[in-house]
């Protein structure tokens, strides 16, 4: 009985998912031709010239004329527009709100830094509201704004915009898109700023073509996105990669999710500039001075051996490897990128780290693994560009554009 309409429906799914496809490859692999579209996709030729016309229509992709390597008349080829679509990007931390207005190049033409001053559910979704409407009256010229992207530390569900829980502020379960609707009817995408810095990677980072690795960040926390098969993974409440909450030490720190010794109370820069003073605290010859520490200081110290800092960035990397190590058993990860001030100290660390992954992962897994340093490093807003970017490629945001 509802077999018509549910044909309908199908085909017009259909036609989304093919176009989503088609503007996939033509941005992760053009400059490229129809016919290569067609044989890669392996789309109808017909149905290719039908969605690249709607896609040229919309201002999406452009043609541009690509010599033959034999010589003789230039073939044309697709290639997406990036420049001409702007996005808000914002990253809630914990003291401060980045905001940036970017293109599809990842390229930033403005940028904005305030200050938090409240940390309940009103003062965030008000910083947010100000800053996003400074950036929108700002930026008023040809190009045209698509999206508004903003990424946080804490669970976030990505399909309704609701923040669960934010270790930073006082806020929980807080319906953040549809509070930010008021000021703007543009799309709005929220998610997990180390899950969506991973996608960063993978896009314009260091990860580009690599379909397996994990980004993990060391901060006031310690988190994980894990890339499996060039998709992220999110699990049942659509987050993956709590590693922070991995317990080393059972009679280690009381953590703020309850737990002991979890690993984010070992290696936060928070615990390593604690570590650090109670080392300077015995007595410990040291060229660093308790006043004032800071992590960065304590990564230049052990960079020129300063035998405290040595010691407490070898330990540090000794119960990260072993996170890490589960890791590697569990995804065989071809890559691990490490973000965040502690990779300041990569010199001292990295080996900690691999001497660990070597110990107590299977040698298949590891021979091969590379550890490397992320490459957005204290570029947050670079995340929300990796939410748009995704939007885009799996259809939601295209869509939006295409609409009549
Ligand atoms: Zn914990």
């Amino acid at each position: 009985m509802s077999s018509h309409g549910e044909r309908v429906a199908n085909h017009e799914l259909l036609k989304q998912v093919n176009a989503a496809l088609v503007y996939r490859l033509i941005d992760t692999q053009g400059p490229i031709s129809r016919v290569d579209i067609a044989q890669i996709s392996a789309l109808a030729p017909a149905s290719v010239t039908n969605i690249t016309r709607q896609l040229l229509e919309h201002g999406l992709i452009k043609e541009v004329a690509q010599q033959a390597s034999t010589g003789g008349r230039p073939a044309i080829s697709l290639t997406t527009e990036q420049a001409a679509f702007l996005f808000i990007s914002c990253r809630l931390g914990r003291e401060e709100l980045h905001c940036s207005v970017m293109d599809l190049s990842g390229a930033i033409h403005q940028h904005t830094v305030s200050t938090l001053l409240q940390h309940d559910a009103e003062g965030i979704v008000a910083a947010l509201q100000q800053a996003i409407q400074q950036q929108l009256q700002i930026a008023r010229n040809k190009q045209k704004f698509i999206a508004v992207a903003i990424t946080m530390a804490g669970l976030v569900d990505p399909q309704t915009g609701t923040v669960l829980y934010s270790p930073n502020h006082q806020i929980a379960n807080l319906e953040l898109a549809q509070r930010l609707q008021s000021i703007t009817d543009l799309p709005i995408y929220i998610g997990n700023d180390t899950r969506a810095l991973a996608l960063a990677e993978y896009y314009l980072g260091a990860a580009q073509g690599c379909q397996d690795f994990i980004l993990v960040s060391i901060h006031h926390g310690a988190g994980a996105g894990i890339i499996s098969n060039g998709q992220l993974l999110l699990g049942r409440n659509r987050n993956v990669g709590e590693i922070g909450h991995i317990q080393i030490d059972p009679f280690g720190e009381h953590c703020h999710c309850g737990n002991f010794g979890c690993l984010e109370t070992m290696v936060s820069n928070k615990a390593i500039i604690a570590q650090t003073r109670a080392m300077l605290a015995k007595g410990h010859t040291s060229s660093l001075q308790n006043e004032n520490l800071t992590i960065e200081q304590i990564c230049q110290a052990a960079i020129r051996h300063d035998p405290v800092a040595v010691q407490i960035i070898r330990q540090a990397g000794e119960n990260l490897g072993r996170v890490l190590a589960i890791l590697v058993n569990l995804f065989n990860p071809e890559k691990i990128l490490l973000a965040g001030e502690i990779v300041q100290s990569a010199t001292v660390l990295f080996p900690a780290l691999l001497q660990q992954i070597q110990r107590q992962s299977l040698p298949n897994f590891h021979h091969e693994l590379h550890l490397d340093q992320a490459h957005f490093q204290g570029q947050g807003t670079m995340g929300g560009y990796a939410l748009v970017k995704r939007a885009l490629h799996e259809s939601d945001l295209l869509q939006r554009i295409m609409q009549p």
